[in-house]
């Protein structure tokens, strides 16, 4: 049995934050729509379990405490903590990573039925755009395998004329309960019907269309809306077009992943793009006025000063990529980099000579006062 702190990598006096980056770090690593090993999706379970735990100073202290069963058990009671499967886990990680969804729909509670009709299984893929599309917004057209109610039988998954049976090992209840007796005690467990799978219902005569199931695979075109701002691990969630329920539940979601392609000409840090300007060395020392491919604006005017160093910054403000659901947009900023001639003409040896003759020396490098571009380039990497 590991321990929640060692699950996450963290000292036992971690604060918040580093609980969350660690489990960050971990579920994305371990979200099965990015890992393909077998026991990903237990991975991810276990780390999102610690850190539903670690997370909440509450349940934290009782877990200081008691261990897993002061956090398991009473403590708050409810449906609680028992069975932390992975569609919780998937929901925890929704809810703290899912910054394009609404919270509330997340929050929203869809307690799991334990018997009847159950809400489909969501359906999750990966979506890849472009920087360009990313920063203007996108609408695209999706193929994907979804699974219908069955329209001979309506769903119910019984023949045409025929209706499913309450099940007589469960009574309709969806769950048998069974008690075992031990030297500690007398335990009560209660688990899915086995022989209608927890449905509280059988079926006699299966419809021949869907094999009794009440549902088919059909494959729909989708149409996605991607909002402009949109980062990689950003999701999309639309809600109630997932699968089918069982037994006629209401569909599940479809979860679209977001992948926003790295582009050979802009780096990306959060709403600010950053290009590089190569410029020659009596640019730099006398100044100019240069054009800027940008994102989505086309060619901008930049004004290079002069005087500029090498790897100092421009910033065109506002020409970056659009923030996520906010007005307003990040800067493009222009690293600026000179260029020293490699192959001088006869001319330009005779005025470069000419220059060394007059000009003072450069100066000592002055390393306490880092320029523009070092701090920029400090706050980047940071
Ligand atoms: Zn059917
Ligand atoms: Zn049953």
């Amino acid at each position: 049995m590991t321990d929640y702190y060692e699950r996450l990598g963290v000292s036992r006096d971690a604060d918040g934050n580093e609980i969350k980056k660690a489990y960050r770090r971990l579920a994305m690593d371990s979200h099965p729509d990015r890992n393909n090993s077998p026991d990903a999706e237990d991975r991810f379970r276990e780390v999102t379990e610690a850190y539903e735990v670690l997370r909440d100073p509450e349940k934290r202290a009782l877990y200081d405490r008691y261990g897993e069963a002061g956090v398991k058990r009473g403590a708050g009671g409810g449906p609680g903590f028992g069975g932390f499967d992975f569609s919780d886990a998937f929901e925890v990680f929704m809810r703290e990573f899912g910054g394009m969804s609404g919270l509330g729909d997340l929050f929203g509670g869809r307690g799991r039925p334990s018997r009847g009709p159950r809400r489909g299984s969501d359906l999750r893929m990966r979506l890849s755009v472009s920087l360009e599309e990313a920063a203007r917004g996108a609408q695209r057209s999706v193929k994907v395998k979804v699974l219908d109610p069955c329209d001979s039988c309506e769903g119910t998954g019984a023949e045409a004329g025929t209706r499913p049976e309450r099940c007589s090992t469960c009574g309709g209840a969806g769950q048998v309960r069974q008690v075992q007796r031990s030297m500690l005690g007398q335990f009560v467990s209660v688990r899915p019907c086995p022989a209608c799978n927890g449905a509280g219902e059988t079926i006699s005569s299966p419809c021949g269309q869907c094999g009794g199931n009440g549902r088919r695979k059909v494959e729909r075109m989708i149409e996605l809306e991607i909002p402009a701002g949109v980062s990689t691990d950003d999701y999309l969630k639309l809600s109630g077009k997932g699968n089918a329920g069982a037994s006629g539940g209401p569909r599940g979601d479809i979860l679209v992943l977001v992948d926003v392609e790295s582009d050979p000409a802009f780096e990306r840090h959060g709403d600010d793009l950053v290009t590089n300007l190569a410029v020659t060395m009596s640019q730099a020392a006398l100044g100019d006025e240069v054009e800027v491919a940008t994102i989505i604006d086309g060619a901008a005017r930049l004004k290079v000063p002069a005087g500029i160093q090498s790897g100092q910054a421009l910033r065109l403000r506002g020409k970056g990529m659009p923030r996520l659901r906010e007005s307003g947009r990040g800067d493009h900023i222009v690293r600026v980099l000179v260029w020293t001639p490699t192959q001088l003409s006869k001319d330009e040896k005779e005025l470069f000579e000419k220059l060394r003759a007059v000009e003072s020396p450069a100066p000592e490098p002055d390393l306490e006062e880092p320029g523009f571009w070092e701090r920029v380039k400090r706050a980047f990497t940071a």
